[in-house]
């Protein structure tokens, strides 16, 4: 969103303006301008060339079927970490599925894995993912054509395009570059990620999920390449009950991390991308639909969806047909190769401001009951792993403001009180900040919206 006031006109109690301050990144811009739209179209042409990628295809063939696709997709990530003298670690991850209603047979889901490691902070990580499988009207027809160009290639062309530009750069914290596969089977790579994470004890800050990132024309009948969506769930999916009555009293119900982690992607869209403008939608997904952030939220981690503003029905889950003049199928004529590029670069700058940022503040309370003042603390980040850390700020806002409204640094302690600005009037939070001021997402306090240690 982009606020659209005339300077100061929104003023807190302290005289700031609602403009929020923010160190202007020159690598950021530079991100940005190298994301290539021919690159990304060179890859969405090959993995549409491998005529279906539905997860029970064929996996032999080297020119047709799922196998072939993934195999192509790992040799991509090993020329990019090739380039950057080895700076990636690529990996197939896998799990027998079988019983399930769309995988009934014994089937081996294989993802395609990228890990760029960070330099101080190894084990804190930033991911990005897309989907590599594809489908037809018939979610179990693995054998007809299923070319998948939109959904969803675009997503995985970005995720590749991301990797090709972020490697030629070092991070603090980890990146995670995922082709996920069985996603329209019911989830399950984006299951077996999530699982592997937490049981590998990955600190996980934010998941980037991109579903569907190239289409500009929508069965509304509106053509628009300026706008994206971010879906962004309300309160964790993981909250017990005790945390429930605890943020009846405090608040916390739209301030989960996967809509601060959305809401920290809105404003890198307004710095860094020409002509983007973010929707942050408050909902999981679209209405009734899903896609591979969610079993990352249902653990516990933040995670949103990346997508095109409108959807083209025609061009989804569709058999290749004609009918009564109707072209249905999703093609590569159906996909916006500058617009998947533009949605890419949100992508590469959202991961690469987080990635050199300290890790989010962790444990972040605050108190102000009866009182004029607010005081907010955290918990001191760990020295070694954040040795780019130079301070925190805070964050506040009116409570049916969408986005942050007013911030202040307040250098590196670990408790600040904004003096008569009052509790009960604002949402609050901290985000840490480098030396060269990236920041971290805004970590809201209490459990509510933890992004964890
Ligand atoms: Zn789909």
């Amino acid at each position: 969103m982009r606020l659209c006031l005339p300077l100061g006109l929104l003023l807190s109690p302290l005289g700031l303006s609602a403009e929020l301050e923010f160190t202007d990144q020159a690598k950021l811009h530079d991100i940005q301008a190298k994301i290539s739209a021919e690159n990304i179209e060179k890859d969405i042409r090959k993995l549409v060339g491998f005529g279906t990628r539905h997860t029970l295809s064929e996996t032999k063939s080297d020119t047709r079927g799922i196998g072939a696709a993934r195999r192509w997709i790992k040799s991509e990530f090993e020329e990019i970490s090739k380039a950057c003298g080895g700076c990636l670690t690529v990996y197939f991850q896998s799990r027998i599925i079988e019983g399930e209603k769309r995988i009934p047979d014994a089937t081996e889901v294989v993802s395609v894995i990228a890990i760029q490691t960070g330099t101080t902070d190894p084990n804190r990580y930033v991911m990005m993912s897309g989907d590599i499988d594809s489908r037809v009207s018939d979610v179990m027809n693995f054998v007809d054509d299923s070319p998948g160009a939109n959904d969803n290639a675009s997503g995985v062309a970005g995720v590749l395009e991301t990797a090709r530009v972020l490697s030629q750069y070092e991070f603090n914290g980890s990146i995670v570059y995922a082709a996920l596969s069985g996603e329209e089977q019911g989830l399950f790579g984006g299951k077996i990620l999530a699982e592997n994470a937490q049981k590998d004890g990955w600190r996980l800050k934010a998941v980037l999920n991109n579903d569907m990132i190239g289409n500009i024309s929508g069965s509304n009948g509106v053509t628009d390449n300026t706008t994206a969506r971010i879906f962004a769930e309300g309160t964790r999916y993981t909250e017990t009950n005790k945390e429930k009555t605890t943020r009846r009293y405090t608040g916390g119900e739209v301030d989960s991390p996967s809509r601060n982690l959305a809401r920290y992607i809105d404003l890198m869209a307004d710095r860094y991308i020409p002509n983007l403008d973010t929707m942050v939608i408050y909902r999981l997904d679209r209405f009734r639909r899903g896609g591979h952030h969610r079993p990352f939220n249902d653990l516990g981690y933040p995670g949103v969806r990346i997508m095109e503003t409108n959807e083209h029905y025609d061009r989804q889950h569709q058999d290749l047909k004609i009918a009564n003049g109707v072209t249905y199928g999703d093609t590569i004529d159906g996909v916006d190769f500058d617009y998947a590029a533009k949605l890419t670069s949100l992508n590469a700058v959202s991961l690469a401001g987080m990635a050199w940022a300290p890790s989010p503040p962790a444990q972040v309370n605050i108190g102000g009951a009866v009182q004029p003042s607010t005081s907010l603390g955290w918990q001191a980040l760990d020295k070694t792993q954040n040795s780019q850390l130079a301070g925190y700020k805070i964050y506040w806002r009116y409570t049916d403001a969408p986005q942050w409204q007013f911030s202040k640094y307040v250098g590196n302690v670990n408790e600040y009180t904004l003096e008569n600005v009052v509790i009960d009037n604002y949402f609050f939070g901290v985000a840490s900040v480098s030396k060269d001021g990236f920041e971290s997402p805004v970590v809201f306090p209490g459990p509510a919206g933890a992004f964890g240690e």
